[in-house]
């Protein structure tokens, strides 16, 4: 079996997201890379229902090399992430704080420094229809410059990591941030961190962690 390790390990994060309430039913999707092949969650599938033999394979074009089940349906969207990143894993969830962000706002306003282990100021990719190449390119552009994550525009959220745990901890880290500006809110008019506040926290050596190669 092609990937025998990582198609376990989607299976084992597929679960944690289950239980994190991250993703509800079939919502939500997750690969894995290494080289010039990439095994993912199955179209319509429960992530928690996963078994080894379900997540397909794939090359970079997309095209099925092993494994019965069709690939998710958003799968343009990670092969262009994966273009562009050189992540090894990502996390696509549809987690409620950052749907609430992704529907009402172009940006998630950095009113904590935790914005920093995502790269930066965690940008809105604008709207297209789910599953379709427009979606792919437009996410693409919210993930350039070193991103660990970005919303999507009346969807949800996706984070890329150094591994498939470090992507999920990125997307948990995103939905707890988008969790805080909405509660924040609620009470009162939210204080962004200002572009020197931040460097300032940034020259304490928080950042991401490291993509391989970097
Ligand atoms: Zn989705």
């Amino acid at each position: 079996m092609l990937l025998a390790d990582e198609r376990r390990e989607l299976c084992r994060i597929g679960r944690r997201m289950v239980e994190t309430g991250v993703v509800l039913g079939a919502a939500g999707n997750i690969s894995v890379r290494r080289g010039d092949l990439v095994a993912i969650s199955p179209a319509g599938m429960r992530l928690e229902q996963m078994t080894p033999e379900d997540p397909p394979v794939i090359d970079l074009t997309g095209a099925v090399v092993e494994g019965t089940r069709e690939p998710s349906s958003e799968t343009p969207m990670h092969l262009a992430i994966y273009e562009e990143t050189r992540a090894p894993a990502i996390v696509h969830t549809h987690s409620t704080h950052g749907a609430v962000i992704a529907a009402t706002m172009t940006e998630l306003p950095p009113i904590h420094y935790y914005t920093l282990l995502l790269g930066g100021v965690v940008r809105v990719a604008e709207y297209a229809t789910y599953g379709t190449p427009e979606l792919a390119v437009n996410v693409r552009k919210a993930m350039a410059g070193g991103m660990r994550a970005a919303l999507m525009a009346n969807h949800g959220g996706v984070a890329i990591g150094a591994d498939l745990e470090d992507a999920f901890e990125n997307a948990l880290i995103l939905e707890w941030l988008c969790g805080v500006y909405v509660r924040a809110r609620s009470i009162g008019e939210p204080r962004a961190l200002t572009d020197e506040q931040l460097r300032r926290a940034a020259e304490r050596g928080l950042r991401p962690k490291p993509l391989p190669q970097e």
